[in-house]
């Protein structure tokens, strides 16, 4: 397609944010000197931009770590906080040295293609080809504002895609008309407004209101010891379906001893609006709030669709199932030379990308090839099907129910073992975790 533009050539391998999956992508790849846009002053993603004071990982810190960085208390069976996850990945980076590849507060504002039209066809008959083609295929626009707002394309023959599903782009509700927040008299923030506030302005928001009201009424907490049918709590889907969709939520400290209290209220709802003085039911059952806080989750596919050009932001997700058709969780068949970590949902989401991306840079070293188009259409068609048999929140793209499977593929295709225990006895008795997928097994 080509562009007239002055390219700046700085590496072969761009890396677009510095959450997790950025971070273990740049460490992964990092032979290639990549350069890694980072559109804030620090690395960590949502552990820094989309947490609370209280926010804590919900995964056991043993699984939530990268295979060659142990934390240093690993034994510790209390979640960590997101200052310690910060810390940890902040540790990491220093450790392997990857810091310094990040470029801060430059945020990536457009991606253009450079690449043969041919390539951009709904279903070439072809093979996908190298990572590395020997010439640039992607453009991106970087902004910065240091001191003056500037733009600077930069030119790369493999991208990596790592913005994250989560964090700037709110998803909210949409309500009938009249409805919405504009006739309501109180304070409408998001979950993402609420992070952004330290401790002062969040005391000071709710401080002398009578009323405040949580929306997110179809929270499953699912663990069953819990008063769930007492509340009304209890979901109408099997468990296993949260499993499978990585719905499953540690509480927070005190939650059920709070509502005891009477201090948390719940209601269970699948629609609802305001009125000027708070939120209505579809049972038309009112209730007054001061501040309502939408706890609606985020829109991680319009971010990514903001940022390709077309052809590939309409080829981004399948369109029967709404699902990003991604080959080992990384690769979209049909959009050349880019890869996409941090999309697919596990119980360790660390532990999912740092795998692909150890996959991914074998794969751009040229130790395997990939198949052909059409067979990874064929294997990602199949996974979207396992998906949708498991659960109805398959939009959600986990893989919790055959992760196992998925990182033995992996493995296979990186020409190593699958089973990465040291004897049988422990294949077939001790859990996987990060640590059995060092290179050296
Ligand atoms: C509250 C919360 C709790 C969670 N708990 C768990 C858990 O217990 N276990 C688990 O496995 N997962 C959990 N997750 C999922 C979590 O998102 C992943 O574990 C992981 O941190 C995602 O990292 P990421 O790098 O893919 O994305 P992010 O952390 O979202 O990082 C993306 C980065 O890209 C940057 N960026 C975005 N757009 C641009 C652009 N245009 N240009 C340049 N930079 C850009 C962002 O600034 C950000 O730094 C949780 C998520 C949230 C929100």
């Amino acid at each position: 397609m080509g562009s007239k533009k002055n390219h700046v050539n700085v590496s072969k391998v761009g890396i677009i944010g510095a959450g997790i999956s950025g971070i273990a992508a740049a460490k992964q790849l990092a032979h290639y000197r990549p350069v890694v846009f980072e559109a804030t002053d620090s690395i960590g993603g949502v552990w820094k931009h989309c947490s609370f004071s209280s926010t804590k990982l919900q995964t056991p810190r043993c699984d939530y770590e990268f295979s060659d960085y142990p934390w240093p208390d690993r034994d510790n069976s209390t979640f960590p906080s997101h200052f310690e996850i910060l810390d940890y990945l902040h540790g990491y980076a220093t450790h392997f040295d990857v810091l310094k590849y990040v470029k801060f507060n430059s945020k990536v504002v457009e991606v253009g293609y450079l690449g043969e039209p041919a390539e951009t066809l709904p279903l070439p008959p072809r093979d996908y080809g190298n990572l590395l083609r020997g010439h640039s295929v992607w453009e991106v626009a970087v902004q910065t504002h240091q001191p003056d707002t500037t733009v600077q394309w930069y030119a790369f023959e493999f991208l990596v895609v790592c913005i994250g599903k989560y964090g700037d782009i709110p998803k909210l509700p949409i309500f009938p008309p009249n409805r919405g927040q504009e006739i309501f008299g109180g304070k409408v923030l998001h979950s993402i407004d609420y992070s952004k506030l330290d401790t002062e302005a969040a005391r000071q928001l709710v401080k002398g209101k009578k009323r405040r009201a949580i929306s997110k009424f179809i929270e499953t907490y699912l663990v069953w010891k819990l008063p769930l049918v007492k509340y009304g709590l209890k979901p109408d889907h099997p468990f296993e379906e949260d499993y499978a969709s990585c719905q499953m939520a540690i509480l927070p400290e005190n939650f059920f001893v709070e509502a005891e209290k009477g201090r948390i209220l719940f209601k269970r709802a699948s629609q609802w609006w305001f009125w000027s003085r708070g939120i209505e039911f579809e049972d038309s059952t009112r209730l007054e709030a001061d501040v309502v806080l939408l706890a609606t989750g985020y829109d991680g596919s319009k971010k990514l669709k903001a940022l390709l050009p077309e052809p590939f932001c309409s080829l981004i997700q399948d369109s029967n199932s709404g699902i990003m058709p991604l080959y080992r969780g990384t690769i979209h068949p049909l959009i050349p030379n880019i890869a996409f970590v941090g999309y697919i949902e596990s119980v360790s989401n660390l532990h999912s990308a740092e795998l692909r991306c150890k996959w991914l840079a074998r794969l751009a070293d040229g130790h395997f090839k990939l198949p052909t188009i059409h067979k990874m259409l064929q294997q990602t068609t199949k996974e979207i099907e396992v998906m949708k048999r498991t659960t109805r929140f398959y939009k959600r793209h986990c893989i919790s129910t055959f992760s196992i499977n998925h990182s033995d593929e992996i493995c296979e295709e990186m020409g190593w073992k699958s089973w990465r225990k040291k004897n049988w006895l422990l294949e077939a008795f001790s859990p996987y975790n990060s640590q059995d997928y060092q290179e050296d097994k």
